[in-house]
Order: structure tokens, then C-alpha cells, then sequence
């Protein structure tokens, strides 16, 4: 027997684990592990659960469509793969390699000496374009664009048969100490909603994509809505590259007029498909990202200046910024915020606010219905200052707000407090506190904490052993232009490198 151990690739198709067990003729037995001990982690939340019972419910159809089932089990991975072991003659685990939380890696450290121990093999094939041992950034990109074009993995029409195997019912949340955390608009779990998304995305909403992807008014509809369906594994990343390679063909076919805005929307979007893998490949690379600063020299920094107070103001609406605000309590109710409105609000807790990045970033984590450890903490490092090899980007939430939300709609359906103020005053309400209501006053003065924030870092920032480190970073983690020598980046571009992927960040 081969077991197929389902972990973030909630999915049958372009499924290499399940394809590989497949190969080898044996009985496949379909598998995913509740573990009690990973759901009561720091960083998730009960909209992660849901989501996911969602998608388990579309992949068990899926897989029963085929004559097979999907067993659950509860329980600690090693003793539900031991009571297995001991049930059935179980001569190979599947699954895909997997770059998610600190936990995580501890269990599948565990899991591999298990395997080991029974001469079982554990097979992981790459879920998407992040590369277990890397040795170097050199070429990489040039890798991913190479995987990402390779075809697409169909499964069989029917998969052998399972014998008697008895299987858990999903607990429900609170079962598994989770609680009810307000996402009363969460995207809906699965791959059918992925798969319209990628459609509606591709053939009309993408066309706004690179001129509405920053402001919180339209980004809900102009961006592709993807992260979580990616995050879970729902649909696979090649997928999307594929269909998104697929439709700029196609539109290559067509008038001008008719191609419109499509050309650099659909060259945004798939660069940024790469930045996905770019971005988990830091942690994979390095784990202790999601603990530590990137860099030492911002170590200490912050650690003893922690405010609760303003940590509470901030995870529950309540700064007296109204764009900062806004944007948390929409993230509350949906699970989704924009690129640039989850920066800024990193960007406020860490600078404004001068709190270390790593309570605000579980906060957000359980948050972000698309939690994903490898760009989540490298993000939330990079709108903190502390990678040593980003430019310090400071965002003002009173600028953020004229700029994103001129007309005010975005701040008045989240802080309905505001409803009723006059325009002129909606980005600065403190100017008259007598028209606040139960609005706070800010907690901190906008100038002054930013001014005093860039002159901490800035203030670090200095000497030779800085920029030793930074060089260091930048050869482990940067991206390389098209993954390749730059001498040889010109010639050989070409032939490995899509036209569409141009976009390269830090
Ligand atoms: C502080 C902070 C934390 C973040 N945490 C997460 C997270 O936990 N999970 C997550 O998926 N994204 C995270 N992002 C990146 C980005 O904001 C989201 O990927 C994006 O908003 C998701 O919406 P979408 O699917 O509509 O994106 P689109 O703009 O439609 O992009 C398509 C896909 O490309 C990838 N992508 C887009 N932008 C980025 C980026 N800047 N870096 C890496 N990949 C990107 C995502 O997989 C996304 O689904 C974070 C950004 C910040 C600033």
C-alpha cells in the first residue's frame, strides 16, 4: 500500500504525490491528518479550519467521482501513520514537500525518522517552484519558469479501490480550542470557486488589475482573489501560470483596442506568481525567519518597547487613523486585504507604533484566510525595516487614506462611526473632535512617529559589519535578474525566460 498524505495541495489535479503513488500500481490510500496540536498554534484561526473543511469536502466528492475515498484521521501525524503501518503492509508515503510553519518542520522531522525507522520510503515531490536545498539564488528564476511550463499532471479517470478503512468525522472548530473570529464574508473554500476565479479574473476582471490593485475600493474586485485557493493548494500555482501564459497567447490574436489594459496586467499578475515562490524560498532557506530579524543588527531594537495598549488599539480597529482602521476591521469580516493595505498596516505597527513584528504578524497571520508562513513573514520583515536589503518604506496612513479612498466609501462602510463627517475632514477626523462620536482620538501623532521611527533604523543602518551582513543576505535570499549570469542574461533570455516574467523584487 502507498499512502497519499494530503497536506497544503487540497486537490486531485496536477497532484505529483498523488500521481507518483499512483505510478507505482499499488493501492492508494488517500489520507488527511487533522492534527490537534498544529490548529492550536499561535498563528492560526478558525476561518483556516473552515476553509479547509471546505475544500476537504470538494476533494472527498472528488475522490469518491473516482472510486477511491478520503480517510481522515485526528490525531498526531507519527501515531496515525503507525496505526496504519501496523493495519496495513504500508510500503511508501507520498505527500508534497511542504514549507509552512515552524511546527510543521519539527513534525516532519519526526515523520521522516519514523519513516526511517520502518524502511519506509517518503517520497516529496516539489509542490511548486521552491527548491529544497538550494544551494544558491543563481538561475532560479530561470528554474521556477521551467517547472511552471512543464505539463500539467492529469490524474486517471478511476483510482484502485480502498479496502474496509474506517475514517473520522471533522471535528468542529471549537473542538479544536478554535473560535469564532468575526469573518462573516470569508471566501468560500474548495476548487470550484478557485477555478471560477481564475476565470472571471482572466477573461474580465484582470483587465483593471495593474490600474485598481492598490486602493481597498476596487482591489476586492480587480485583483484575482487567488492567495487562499494557492495557500491551500486547491488549485496549483502551475495551473494558473499556465492558463495565465494561455490567454496573453490569446490576446496577442486581437486588436489593440480589443487587448486594451490586458498586456501589463496579465505580465504583473504572472510576475507576481513567481514572487510567491520567491518569497517562500527565503524560508525554506531559512527557517528562522519566522522568528528572528534577518538581519542582526535590528535585533533588540524593539523587543523592550512593546505597547499593549497601542497593540490592541491597532488588531481591533482602533488607532483614530481611519484608513489603518478601515482596513483592519475589513480584514476582520473578510479574511482579504490588497497588497499595499496589508504593507501599510504592517508598516503602522511596526513604525507609528514601534511594536516588534512578530505579535503583529501572528495577528495578521490568523487574519489572512491565505496564510502563508514563507511570504507572510518575509513581508512582514520587509514593511518592518528588518531585512537589511529593503528600502525603508514608511507609508502614511493620512496619505494612504486621500490617495486610495479620495471619495471616502472604503472608510465609511468599515468605521461607520465616521459615517456622517464631512468629507473634507474624513482622512483627518481629530480635527474636530467634537464630531467623533465614539471615533478615538489617534494614539499617536503621525509625524512625529514616523519622523522618529526612520531615524531609529536609518540609525542602525550604519558601518562596515552592516553592510557585510546585508551582502550576505542579498546572496542568499535576492532575486537574480531572470535567474541568470548577468553576461549571459542577455543571449540565453529568450529561450528560458517568458515573456511575462519581467517583474523582479529583493
Ligand atoms: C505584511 C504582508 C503579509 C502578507 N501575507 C501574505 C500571506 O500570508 N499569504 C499570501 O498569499 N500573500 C501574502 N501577502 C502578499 C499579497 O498581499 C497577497 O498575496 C495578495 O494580496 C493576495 O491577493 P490576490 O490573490 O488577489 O493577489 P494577486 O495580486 O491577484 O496576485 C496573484 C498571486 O500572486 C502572489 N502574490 C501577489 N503578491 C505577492 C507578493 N507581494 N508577494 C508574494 N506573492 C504575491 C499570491 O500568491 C497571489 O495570490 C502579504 C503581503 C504583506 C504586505
Amino acid at each position: 500500500m502507498q499512502i497519499v498524505w494530503f497536506k497544503r495541495d487540497v486537490r486531485l489535479e496536477d497532484n505529483a504525490a498523488l500521481m507518483g503513488a499512483v505510478a507505482t500500481g499499488q493501492t492508494v490510500l488517500p489520507l488527511y491528518i487533522i492534527e490537534p496540536a498544529l490548529w492550536q498554534q499561535p498563528d492560526m484561526s478558525q476561518r483556516h479550519y473552515v476553509f479547509l473543511q471546505e475544500s476537504l469536502a470538494e476533494l472527498t466528492k472528488a475522490l469518491e467521482q473516482r472510486g477511491s475515498r478520503l480517510i481522515i484521521r485526528l490525531g498526531e501525524a507519527v501515531e496515525v501513520l503507525e496505526q496504519l503501518r501496523q493495519q496495513f503492509p504500508v510500503k511508501g508515503l507520498w505527500s508534497h514537500q511542504e514549507t509552512w510553519n515552524g511546527w510543521t518542520y519539527a513534525r516532519d522531522k519526526r515523520v521522516l525518522a519514523w519513516a526511517r525507522e520502518h524502511g519506509i520510503a517518503w517520497q516529496e515531490p516539489p509542490q511548486h517552484g521552491v527548491i529544497r536545498r538550494l544551494k544558491n539564488r543563481d538561475g532560479w528564476a530561470a528554474k521556477w519558469y521551467k517547472q511552471m511550463a512543464a505539463p500539467m499532471l492529469r490524474l486517471p479517470t478511476a483510482l484502485p479501490p480502498l479496502p474496509i478503512l474506517s475514517s473520522d468525522a471533522l471535528p468542529v472548530p471549537h473542538k479544536l480550542g478554535l473560535r469564532d473570529d468575526g469573518c462573516i464574508a470569508r471566501q468560500q473554500g474548495g476548487r470550484t470557486a478557485g477555478l471560477r476565479l481564475l476565470k472571471t479574473f482572466l477573461h474580465q476582471r484582470g483587465e483593471r488589475y495593474t490600474r485598481e490593485m492598490s486602493s481597498p475600493v476596487m482591489a476586492f474586485e480587480a485583483c484575482s482573489r487567488l492567495s487562499p485557493y494557492l495557500s491551500f493548494g486547491t488549485v496549483s500555482l502551475r495551473e494558473v501560470f499556465q492558463a495565465t501564459e494561455q490567454r496573453a497567447h490569446a490576446l496577442r490574436g486581437v486588436s489593440a483596442e480589443e487587448r486594451s489594459t490586458w498586456g501589463g496586467s496579465l505580465r504583473s499578475f504572472s510576475g507576481r506568481l513567481r514572487w510567491h515562490c520567491h518569497f517562500i524560498q527565503k524560508l525554506e532557506d531559512a527557517s528562522r525567519i519566522e522568528f528572528e530579524n534577518f538581519h542582526s543588527a535590528y535585533n533588540g531594537l524593539r523587543e523592550n518597547d512593546f505597547n499593549e495598549a497601542y497593540f490592541t488599539a491597532w488588531k481591533t480597529g482602533n488607532t483614530g487613523y481611519p484608513m489603518i482602521d478601515a482596513c483592519m476591521r475589513a480584514l476582520i469580516a473578510t479574511g482579504w486585504l490588497n497588497f499595499r493595505m496589508r504593507a501599510m498596516l504592517m508598516s503602522f505597527s511596526s513604525y507609528h507604533l514601534w511594536l516588534h513584528w512578530r505579535q503583529p504578524a501572528l495577528h495578521l497571520a490568523r487574519l489572512f484566510t491565505d496564510y502563508e508562513p514563507g511570504i507572510h513573514y518575509s513581508q512582514a520583515q520587509m514593511q518592518s525595516g528588518t531585512t537589511g536589503i529593503n528600502a525603508i518604506r514608511i507609508y502614511n496612513p493620512i496619505k494612504q487614506g486621500v490617495d486610495q479612498d479620495p471619495s471616502g466609501v472604503f472608510i465609511r462602510q468599515w468605521v461607520p462611526e465616521l459615517r456622517d463627517m464631512p468629507q473634507s475632514l474624513l482622512h483627518t477626523p481629530w480635527l474636530r473632535p467634537d464630531l467623533c462620536g465614539d471615533y478615538p482620538l489617534p494614539i499617536v501623532e503621525e509625524k512625529d512617529a514616523r519622523q522618529n521611527a526612520a531615524a531609529r533604523l536609518y540609525g542602525q543602518r550604519k558601518g562596515q559589519n552592516y553592510r557585510i551582513e546585508s551582502k550576505a543576505i542579498v546572496e542568499k535570499h535576492g532575486s537574480r535578474k531572470a535567474g541568470l549570469p548577468q553576461q549571459k542574461a542577455k543571449k540565453s533570455r529568450k529561450a528560458v525566460v517568458s515573456p511575462l516574467q519581467q517583474e523582479l523584487p529583493l
